[in-house]
């Protein structure tokens, strides 16, 4: 509609980003759903892989800024390596925390892929197994020295909020997976909401293809073009600029 009075679009191929699980079955008004994954990836025994077995991310990171990572593009493969991913993690972390749904302690649900080796477990998810266990091993080694000198996983404050709270410093989210049999669920890139829409000067009035604005027309919220741009300014990060920009909406439109 913007679109058909000439209004001036930005940020159309962003949104904001969350890595989700779909567990098989799950559905919302008649759609199949999703489900945000946030501390199962970041609480301690667990890591990323992507289709290649290898980490590529720090997995306690921001979820929106990760949407960056789930969409790399490799150029020579023409695919995105990274999307979908999958998470790693050993029965302890699963015996002490809730996942993707399933209870802490309670027996994992079929569509939970196991095994009682990590090579078995790279078969399974269709991944090298050398390079699923050399990620293993290397992630194993420095995480029991609390390390992660490939991606800073811990190093953070926002890295261990989110994390086993009743753990001391950087082993709220960095713990060697030790205790068979491993896990995966497959991770993809999801969506909280979209950010692209008509463009707005600081009145939230939205400008036109031609110059100036489109007179009586407004924008805010997850229908205007973020003013964020591509990040995610923190908890909040999208319902604190779409109220303030809703209410400046209102009082320019009263004021027109
Ligand atoms: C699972 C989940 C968790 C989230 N967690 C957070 C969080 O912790 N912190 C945070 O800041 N943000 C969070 N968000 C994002 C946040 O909820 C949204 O960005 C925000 O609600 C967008 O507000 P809005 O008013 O722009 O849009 P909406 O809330 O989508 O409101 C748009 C309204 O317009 C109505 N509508 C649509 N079409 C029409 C029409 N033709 N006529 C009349 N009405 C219409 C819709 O029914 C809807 O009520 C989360 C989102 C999801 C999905």
């Amino acid at each position: 509609m913007a679109m058909n009075v000439g209004a001036k679009l930005g940020n159309m191929r962003n949104a904001w980003w969350v890595p989700v699980v779909k567990v098989p079955g799950e559905m919302q008004y008649g759609h199949e759903s999703s489900r945000l994954i946030l501390l199962e990836r970041t609480r301690p025994h667990s890591f990323m892989v992507n289709r290649e077995g290898k980490r590529f991310t720090n997995e306690a990171g921001n979820y929106n800024a990760m949407g960056g990572v789930f969409h790399a593009f490799d150029p020579q493969k023409f695919e995105y390596p990274n999307n979908p991913c999958w998470l790693i993690f050993d029965h302890k972390h699963k015996t002490l925390y809730d996942v993707a749904g399933c209870p802490a302690g309670d027996n994992a649900p079929d569509w939970m892929i196991q095994s009682e080796t990590i090579g078995e477990l790279a078969n399974l998810i269709s991944v090298e197994p050398e390079i699923l266990k050399a990620t293993f091993e290397r992630f194993n080694k420095f995480a029991s020295k609390g390390e992660d000198p490939d991606f800073k996983r811990g190093e953070s404050a926002y890295d261990t909020f989110n994390g086993d709270q009743s753990q001391e410093g950087v082993k709220a989210t960095l713990q060697a997976l030790t205790t068979p049999p491993y896990y995966a669920i497959k991770v993809e890139g999801g969506a909280l909401g979209t950010n692209g829409g008509p463009k707005t000067d600081a009145n939230c009035r939205v400008l036109s293809l031609n110059g100036g604005v489109i007179n009586g027309l407004y924008a805010a919220g997850n229908a205007m073009a973020a003013p964020t741009g591509m990040v995610y300014g923190g908890a909040g990060g999208t319902i604190g600029p779409a109220m303030t920009f809703g209410y400046i909406a209102g009082i320019s439109a009263a004021n027109r």
